[in-house]
C-alpha cells in the first residue's frame, strides 16, 4: 500500500504539506513534512509533489511520475527542475501513510482539495 499522487490535479495549495507536518510534529512544521509540493519557475501553472518514502524518492510531474531509488539516482539528473527542493527531502523521515492516526486516514488525502492524492493497494 502507498500513496498516489496525481500532480495534473495537484495546483500547489500546500495543504498536505502541512497537514504531513502536523501529523510529524503536532503543530505546521513545513521541514519534517515527508510531501512537498513544488512549482516550476520558468513555466506558469506547472506544479509537482515530491514523495519521500523509506526506498524512495517520488517525483509526480503532469507529464508522469518518476521513482527514484534513494541513494543512486538523485546526482545524474541535476538538471531536472524538482532537484533543488528534492534534495532536503532526503534527509526527513519516510512516509509511514500516517500509521499513528488514530481516528484519521492519510492526512495528505483528508486534505487534499483536488482528490490528487490517493491510496493504492498494491
Ligand atoms: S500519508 Fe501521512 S506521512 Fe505519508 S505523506 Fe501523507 S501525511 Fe505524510
Ligand atoms: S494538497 Fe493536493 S492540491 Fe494541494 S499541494 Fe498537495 S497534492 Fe497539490
Amino acid at each position: 500500500m502507498g500513496i498516489k499522487i496525481d500532480a495534473l490535479k495537484c495546483t500547489a495549495c500546500m495543504a498536505c504539506e502541512m497537514a504531513c507536518g502536523y501529523h510529524r510534529d503536532d503543530g505546521f512544521a513545513f521541514l519534517s513534512s515527508c510531501i512537498v509540493p513544488y512549482r516550476a519557475r520558468e513555466k506558469t501553472d506547472y506544479f509537482g509533489v515530491l514523495l519521500k518514502e523509506e526506498e524512495n524518492l517520488i517525483v509526480a510531474r503532469p507529464e508522469g511520475l518518476e521513482v527514484n531509488k534513494i541513494g543512486e539516482a538523485q546526482e545524474e539528473d541535476s538538471e531536472k527542475e524538482a532537484d533543488a527542493s528534492a534534495k532536503p527531502m532526503l534527509l526527513r523521515e519516510g512516509c509511514d501513510l500516517c500509521e499513528e492516526m488514530e481516528d484519521h486516514g492519510p492526512m495528505c488525502i483528508e486534505f487534499c482539495p483536488m482528490n490528487a492524492i490517493t491510496l493504492e493497494e498494491e
